[in-house]
């Protein structure tokens, strides 16, 4: 028998168990032991009820009655009357409707069960709170230990898998070493096999913790060395040096209506440095929303463009390709560039003129959407790519782009969406990063509130009071239609409902991604103009979008958005001198989650990030990150110590010249991490 042992072939394993276990995913023995507790259990010492104290308690008791109650909205509580020789005490459960089922009592043959959790005052009276419950028949012969308890997938029980684990125990004694032998002994860390005894038969919590500590860091390292090699794997690639042109920088900067940020000069400056390498650039510029990003990716190409090199910028909607075109084109002007625009609405004649001017290098600049990475497109030196709000284009689309050019293009990727740092040194560990941690300095931080629906009358006046100062406004809904069965709100009765009412005496426009392209562009453009004062829109004006005088912000069903795209389509506004406001409405009258409440709170979107990373985990933040992608079932992204300690373990092994392929198992996982990220 091995790991790749089918799981039938374990003793006591019937074509049920198996059919069972093969719905949880556990098709082979390795499966099957790979699976880890998500706890243990203590039910080593028992308290008598007549005993008992506040704190994390283990009962031995028997059920005499159970009931269930339904209260507010979906929640039910599960109350047992539980009883040992000594005495009878209450347990709750909520939301775990099974448990009435699980402990109905038979009168013929009590059972006995043990019931472990946390003990206190709770709601007016002691009680045992949300216990985990074992039944005493089915635990293991032996009482003196940790008991491992399994998640259960599609109800398959833990006891179900200990039962199997037993069986498979010998096997696991022996299994080999998954790391670098020397690795092991550097980092004292015990065997593989160890670990995985230490998690499925523990002796002592001393042994669930050096379990947990050895399996955490193997997680970790995979994730690091991947990073490391990536990036030796960058560095050994042929790119353009591009010269360091000061004089035309320093006309660009003389030129701009405003003064660069000390982070905008920092970055910028990085870029040039990076671009005379004859290496390719794989920067980050990670920069809040209204950081001023775009000005620096103008500075990388005006320099790309004085060397002879063509420049392409991607941007992830046609509305922003085209404000970047006119941005750039302004901001290029004095050095006779010529910027292209190419998106879906350039049709026909014009477009293949365009493709011509490419191909020939006529176009310096060419700015659009996923329309750049189409196989008409034929790039003339392309020695730069900028990639705006990058997290929104897959692997593939960026790799495409980049196989387009001899050489490895120069790679800026901008986001508004921080990465927390965790995450930085190690899935994208690969990429140098520059951070836009200052904004431009006459900005007022955004005032956000919180509103529930019945005060909207007030929220729209303090609006029209903004509009009545010569500002503008956005008002964001999640539907473009009305739908009777949702109850978020629509753009098109909300446009309707406040340009024939409350707002009947200002201009009022609506935009939503099912209109046709231009009659996107001809409606941004006019607000942009100042022709309409409110803005009625779905999330299409979520990234990007740059009209400095818009200070209002009206997000309705707040509470039904992510963290992070509440805090771009808040970064919409602020973008000025003036002051802005956002008011985040909630669907109704119930308590804001702590998501608003942080969202609230806080401006700062590295601060935001970090919480999102807690409150959602990694897949959810970086949208290229499939879900899944990421499979840290010990260590934890947060914990910056361990993820140090990793990176140093990496480095160790790279420069101590180790043979990765000469370990099977872990060059698999190394190669998986290494391939999400390039
Ligand atoms: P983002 O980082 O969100 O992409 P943009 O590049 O769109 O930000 O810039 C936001 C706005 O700030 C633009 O109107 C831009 O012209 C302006 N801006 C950029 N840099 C500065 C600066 N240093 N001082 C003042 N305004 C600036
Ligand atoms: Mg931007």
């Amino acid at each position: 028998m091995n790991l790749a042992t089918s799981i039938e072939s374990v003793k006591g394993v019937g074509p049920k168990t198996a059919e069972q276990l093969r719905r949880a995913g556990l098709n082979t023995v390795g499966d099957v032991i790979r699976f880890l507790p998500r706890k243990h259990e203590d039910f080593s010492e028992v308290t008598s009820i007549v005993d008992i104290r506040p704190g994390k308690r283990t009962i031995k008791a028997r059920v005499e009655a159970v009931s269930e109650r339904r209260v507010r909205r979906g929640m039910s509580v599960v109350t047992a009357t539980l009883v040992d020789d000594s005495g009878r005490l209450q347990a709750v459960w909520f939301n775990q409707s099974y448990r009435v089922t699980q402990l109905k009592p038979d009168s013929k043959k009590p059972e006995e069960f043990y019931f472990s959790g946390e003990f206190g005052f709770r709601y007016n009276r002691y009680q045992l709170t949300n216990p985990s419950v074992e039944k005493v028949s089915d635990m293991p012969v032996q009482t003196d230990r940790l008991l491992p308890v399994y998640r259960s997938v599609q109800g398959m029980k833990s006891q179900l898998l200990r039962k199997i684990l037993h069986e498979l125990r010998p096997l696991i004694t022996m299994l080999p070493e998954t790391l670098p032998p020397n690795l092991v002994q550097r980092e004292k860390l015990v065997s593989y096999a160890d670990a995985m005894m230490g998690m499925h038969f523990p002796k002592t919590e001393d042994d669930i913790k050096k379990a947990r500590a050895r399996l955490g860091f193997e997680e970790l390292f995979h994730l690091l060395l991947a990073a490391r090699l990536n990036k030796d794997a960058n560095t050994k690639l042929t790119g353009y040096a591009i010269p360091f042109d000061l004089p035309a920088v320093k006309r660009f900067v003389a030129e701009l209506p405003f003064q660069l940020t000390n982070a905008q000069r920092r970055a910028a400056w990085q870029i040039i440095q990076d671009f005379e390498q004859p290496v390719p650039m794989n920067r980050l510029l990670q920069g809040d929303v209204g950081s001023g990003k775009t000005v620096v990716a103008g500075i990388a190409a005006l320099q790309a463009a004085r060397a002879g090199y063509q420049s392409a910028i991607l941007a992830p909607t046609e509305v922003l390709a085209r404000q970047h075109a006119e941005t750039l084109e302004q901001l290029l002007a004095p050095f006779a560039l010529k910027v292209g625009l190419l998106v879906g609405a350039v049709k026909g004649a014009p477009r293949r003129l365009l493709y011509e001017q490419i191909a020939n290098g006529e176009v310096d600049v060419v700015i659009g959407t996923h329309a750049l990475i189409q196989d008409a497109v034929q790039y003339h030196r392309l020695g730069f790519v900028a990639i705006d709000e990058q997290h929104r284009f897959g692997v593939a689309q960026r790799q495409k782009l980049l196989d387009k050019s001899q050489h490895l293009p120069h790679l800026l990727s901008m986001t508004a969406t921080p990465i927390p740092r965790s995450l930085q040194l190690t899935v994208f560990g690969e990429l140098d990063v520059s951070v836009l941690d200052e904004k431009p300095a006459n900005r007022l931080p955004i005032k956000t509130h919180i509103v529930s629906p019945i005060s909207a009358a007030g929220v729209y006046q303090r609006i029209d009071r903004e509009i009545a100062k010569g500002r503008q406004a956005y008002v964001i809904c999640s539907l473009i239609d009305e739908c009777p069965e949702s109850d978020k709100k629509s753009v098109e009765a909300e446009y309707k409902k406040l340009k024939n009412s409350i707002f009947g005496h200002r201009r009022i426009a609506l935009l939503h991604g099912r209109m046709k392209p231009q009659e996107k562009d001809e409606v941004m453009n006019a607000f942009k103009n100042h022709d309409y004062d409110i803005l009625v829109s779905t999330t299409v004006v979520e990234v990007g979008v740059d009209i400095p005088n818009a200070t209002a912000m009206l997000i309705e069903n707040a509470d039904q958005f992510g963290l992070s795209q509440l805090h771009q389509l808040r970064g919409r506004v602020g973008r000025s001198q003036h002051q802005s406001y956002c008011y985040l409405m909630m669907s109704d009258t119930s308590k804001p989650s702590q998501r608003l409440r942080e969202i609230e709170k806080s401006n700062d979107g590295f601060y935001l990030a970090e919480v999102d990373l807690k409150l959602r985990g990694p897949g959810e933040i970086y949208g290229r990150l499939q879900h899944g992608d990421l499979r840290l079932e010990i260590a934890s992204l947060a914990d910056t110590r361990e993820i140090a300690r990793a990176q140093r373990a990496a480095d160790w092994f790279v420069t101590s010249g180790q043979n990765l392929l000469q370990y099977t198992q872990l060059a698999a996982q190394v190669e998986k991490y290494q391939r999400l990220t390039t």
